[in-house]
């Protein structure tokens, strides 16, 4: 399998190559050349295996032989060994028609796990190959850091610096990053916003000399290991269905930001899993949830809500979708992006819109509304949903026909979220994991905004 740019302008490259790129160079993103088609007897003999099993056949289709079947096998088992329940990925039924699948047993407790655990040993699979140093940078709004430190510390040839907003982030989530007390891992508090952070970190890689010359790698959501990662639990949730009998299509729900995962169920979708809807979730930062209604793509203001990992205006996925609705025609794509550039809006019309509503129905979940799913399904199920699932299952109730088979994509333990929940008078024990987090010491250092400030920290850590 070769990958190449939704812009068109890389020369087809393998698997590594293609990871460690992150970005491609022409400023697209990277895609698979031909996407494997699965065949209905394949789909059969996979209901059979277990959740790494079933990785190992889905990454062997995109890595082909470029990492011999006994390594990739050994990635695999150690990327999900780490996670505390043994289906890794389980489905909870909560009634006939719904269901919520729990994407959060990994060490931290968020969705992200599933393929930063992967990319982490992956990354460090690669340093040793080619006998390379790693250095990760990365910015984030509290869930993405947390689950790449978990990915690579304490693991050879690969350091790891990552920015957040200093107190900007929830408690569990800045005590899972800091209290981590790994020679190659470096928090870094910013004086300042996630956008503040991120413009930082795209500063440090625009600049050529320094990315080259220190090895930066990134993490963020574009990498298609990423996605590949989390293609594996659209099959497996289907699976884990028809086997209790369940037969025909099933619809997903995904709380959706940056549209990684919901393009990972799409790209499960096009390899010829049998799903119904894709039901994209949003919060009040609503930009995909127009764009599916009215073929308008254009950011609005910044708002903040209980779901801050959801809190995006430009989604960083989303050229992949495009790329796949104008006929992978890399010219298309190329003029849309341009044209976003220079107008900060894309518009769809006629046949393209009636396609990306074949492929997707949408929902924006208000602020107040998140809460009160959260009491509903509390009340009525004994569930306790994380504000992030909450609107997950906000968007599935109010789109799903009556009786139809919905799966909502669980992305984070509740207990990640107590400020949120707490707003609703719930109150709960938080797992051991978490509880331990507070009353270990913390290793972090505030810094103000500037780029030379987080260079130098930089220089002197690699
Ligand atoms: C990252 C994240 C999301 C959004 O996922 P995308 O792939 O960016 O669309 C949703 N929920 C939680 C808890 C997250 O951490």
């Amino acid at each position: 399998m070769k990958y190449i740019s939704t812009r068109g302008q890389v020369s087809p490259i393998g698997f590594i190559d293609a990871i460690l790129m992150g970005l491609a160079d022409d400023g697209g993103l990277l895609v698979p050349q031909h996407i494997p088609q699965v065949s209905e007897a394949t789909l059969q003999k996979w209901q059979e295996l277990s959740y790494p099993e079933l990785a190992l056949e889905i990454f062997s289709l995109y890595v082909n032989d470029e990492i011999p079947r006994a390594d990739l096998k050994k990635l695999v088992d150690d990327s999900y060994a780490t996670f505390r329940d043994e289906a890794v990925t389980p489905v909870r039924k909560l009634d006939d028609s719904r269901y919520i699948l729990e994407l959060f047993h990994g060490p931290t407790f968020a969705f992200k796990d599933v393929a930063l655990q992967f990319l982490g040993n992956l990354y460090s699979y690669v340093s040793a190959k080619t006998n390379s140093v790693i250095h990760i940078l990365g910015a984030t709004s509290g869930d993405t850091g947390a689950s790449a430190i978990e990915g690579v510390r304490g693991k050879e040839g690969i350091r790891i610096c990552i920015l957040h907003p200093h107190q900007k982030v929830s408690k569990v989530q800045e005590l899972q990053m800091t209290t981590i007390n790994d020679a190659n891992v470096l928090n870094l508090a910013v004086e300042g916003t996630f956008d503040d952070c991120q413009r930082i970190i795209k500063d440090l890689f625009a600049d050529v000399d320094f990315k080259v010359k220190y090895h930066l790698r990134a993490i963020n959501s574009i990498n298609i290991a990423r996605i590949l990662a989390q293609t594996v639990y659209y099959f497996y949730a289907y699976f884990q269905l028809a086997k209790q009998g369940h037969s025909g299509k099933v619809s997903f729900s995904v709380p959706t930001g940056n549209f990684g995962d919901i393009f990972a169920g799409y790209l499960a979708k096009k390899m010829g899993l049998s799903v119904d809807k894709l039901v994209l979730a949003t919060n009040e930062n609503n930009i995909l949830a127009r764009f599916v209604s009215e073929g308008v793509y254009e950011p609005g203001a910044f708002r903040g809500t209980h779901s801050p990992s959801m809190d995006i205006q430009v989604a960083s996925n989303f050229e992949r979708y495009l790329f796949y609705l104008y006929g992978e025609d890399p010219q298309t794509v190329t003029q849309l992006m341009a044209q976003f550039k220079a107008d900060s809006r894309i518009v769809v019309t006629g046949d393209a819109l009636k396609q990306v509503q074949a492929d997707f129905a949408a929902y924006s979940v208000g602020n107040e509304e998140c809460l009160d799913t959260i009491s509903e399904y509390y009340q009525k199920y004994g569930y306790l949903l994380d504000p992030h699932t909450a609107c997950g299952a906000a968007a599935s109730d109010k789109l799903a026909a009556e009786g139809e088979t919905a799966i909502v994509l669980s992305t984070a333990h509740p207990a990640k979220f107590d400020e949120a929940i707490r707003l609703r008078s719930i109150s709960q024990t938080y797992p051991e994991q978490i509880q331990q987090l507070f009353d270990k010491p913390q290793f972090v250092t505030v810094v103000g905004g500037t780029n030379e400030e987080i260079k130098n920290r930089l220089v002197s850590f690699f």
